[in-house]
């Protein structure tokens, strides 16, 4: 059921299994994006927490240690039991997610159920985590063992909360690794509650530390740290830049991506129109556009293109925006201030570009961070928001004749997130999809992210892969041990 005025336990940060000030003693406040009230003051971590987080991240990873000693199998039975509380207090974080994003109360609902699945998926990775022998020449015995990084680092944004959480926490536990996670200044509430649901599950001391801070601060001591020897990332592009650039000056710890995207959805003639015009508009208005693989480039074929744009701009005027938590709303406001001044600018560009604002373009009602959600047709490829990521309800939607000719425009960016293609015809969407650089190809589908689907982006859309397998691999060294074996 939707409160919108659910309690508020937590607001110190999460450090050894304790809530605690910050060493300065500073607060920060977070904001309640539908009316940009102050909801609470939470501590403020910085350098002197970071370090105590990294102590306690230490201590629980040394050798001997109670989390180290764990049979694997245990490792699982306790990330279940974080996966069952979770499940059990799902309408309480539900209610404070949305207090604290914006997003609707369906939606956090949603959300933390996708987080739930993709703690258990990892829970039942631990005892399956295993090396290789190998015939290695000279006839020694050689083997591998996979074993935890050890000490991350885990910075996140606030576009999915609680989300992003599960995806970083995940293979980290399953690993073995011990964690610093640091969440947005936006959207600070919800791990702060997980964090007593991880002592309620009985994980050590030490095991999940959460220090909620500013990127500049606390982020930055973390992605500098010397004895932190992961940093798993997601959010800008341009912060990614700076992330990468500290491992580089500090101890070269490793470091995984997860930044932008401007990612192309392509509709071909022989689609259903009203079908693939619903899949466009819920590929990027659905979280308020506020999506790294928001499909914020629609290219539609020449032949449908004024069909089309007739349907996209009739299902975004249908789009009820307001209270997140009224269960008549689809959309909520944008996360605050500075993004809702962001995509308001990107609006206007497009209108003085001379793209055709088929509806919307302005911000709804005069309280909180809302906008309307947005069409532009006649969008061209050089436009300002056909180049840059949104992040906001604006779909843009552009013209194309040929496959040979839309495969180079949707591969004409520094991004490569995703992609997705509308179409009946099996060439056509193989050869899109052979031919796209993205990390995720969708045919006749969008969003299909599941905890078991790798999801990471090409070129500056970032480096290395989330869930499934191949995100346990980014918590991994691989040790090749080998034996000689004497002649008998
Ligand atoms: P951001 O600055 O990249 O924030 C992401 C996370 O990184 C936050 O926890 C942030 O802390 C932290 N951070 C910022 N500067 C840092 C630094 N120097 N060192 C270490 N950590 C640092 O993103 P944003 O400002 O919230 O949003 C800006 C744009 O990023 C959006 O318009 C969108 O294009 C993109 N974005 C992408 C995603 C995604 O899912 N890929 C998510 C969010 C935003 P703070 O809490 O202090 O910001
Ligand atoms: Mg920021």
């Amino acid at each position: 059921m939707a409160n919108p005025k659910p309690a508020i336990k937590y607001t110190q940060l999460f450090i050894n299994n304790e809530f605690v000030d910050a060493v300065s003693g500073k607060k920060f406040p977070t904001v309640n994006p539908s009316n940009g009230a102050v909801i609470i003051q939470v501590s403020e971590g910085d350098k002197a927490d970071v370090d105590r987080a990294v102590a306690a991240a230490k201590r629980a990873f040394a050798r001997g240690s109670p989390w180290r000693a764990m049979d694997a199998s245990a490792r699982g039975l306790l990330i279940n039991k974080l996966a069952d509380l979770i499940e059990r207090d799902i309408n309480y974080l539900a209610n404070l997610e949305t207090l604290d994003n914006g997003k609707t109360f369906e939606s956090s609902v949603v959300d933390i159920q996708a987080s739930v699945s993709t703690l258990r998926y990892y829970a039942g990775w631990c005892d399956k985590i295993h090396g290789n022998t190998i015939p290695s020449d000279g006839g020694n015995f050689t083997m591998t063992r996979k074993e935890p990084i050890g000490v991350v680092g885990q910075i996140i944004p606030w576009n999915y909360p609680i989300m992003m959480l599960a995806w970083k926490w995940g293979p980290a536990l399953a690993a073995g690794c011990t964690i610093i996670l640091k969440p947005a200044e936006q959207t600070p509430l919800t791990a702060l509650y997980i964090g007593a649901l991880v002592k309620e599950a009985g994980f050590p001391a030490g095991v999940i530390n959460i220090v909620p801070g500013y990127g500049p601060t606390a982020g930055a001591a973390i992605t500098e740290h010397p004895d932190i020897r992961k940093v798993a990332f997601t959010g800008s592009t341009e912060i990614g830049h700076v992330i990468l650039g500290a491992s580089a000056k500090s101890n070269l710890k490793h470091v995984s991506l997860e930044l932008g995207g401007k990612s192309p959805i392509v509709v071909f003639d022989d689609a259903d129109i009203p079908e693939a015009a619903n899949i466009a508009h819920r590929a990027l208005f659905d979280n308020h556009g506020q999506s790294c693989c928001a499909g914020s480039r629609t290219f539609v074929h020449a032949k449908i293109y004024d069909q089309f744009v007739k349907a996209a701009k009739e299902l975004a005027m249908k789009r009820k925006v307001g209270d997140p938590f009224n269960p008549q709303t689809v959309q909520g406001p944008q996360i605050d201030q500075e993004m809702f001044d962001k995509v308001m600018g990107l609006i206007k560009s497009g209108k003085d570009e001379g793209a055709v604002c088929e509806t919307g373009g302005d911000r709804e009602g005069t309280v909180g961070f809302f906008i309307k959600p947005t069409v532009f047709s006649n969008v061209k490829d050089n436009m300002k928001i056909a180049r840059e990521e949104i992040f906001g309800p604006v779909q843009c939607i552009l013209k194309f004749e040929t496959m040979e000719e839309v495969i180079e425009r949707a591969n004409n960016t520094t991004y490569g997130l995703a992609a997705a293609v509308i179409t009946n015809d099996i060439n056509k969407a193989l050869q899109f999809t052979q031919s796209v650089d993205a990390g995720s190809v969708w045919v006749n589908c969008y969003d299909a992210i599941t905890p078991q689907t790798p999801f990471g982006g090409y070129k500056k859309s970032g480096i290395g892969r989330e869930l499934g397998e191949d995100g346990l691999e980014g918590y991994l060294e691989t040790k090749t041990i080998s034996i000689r074996v004497p002649a008998i």
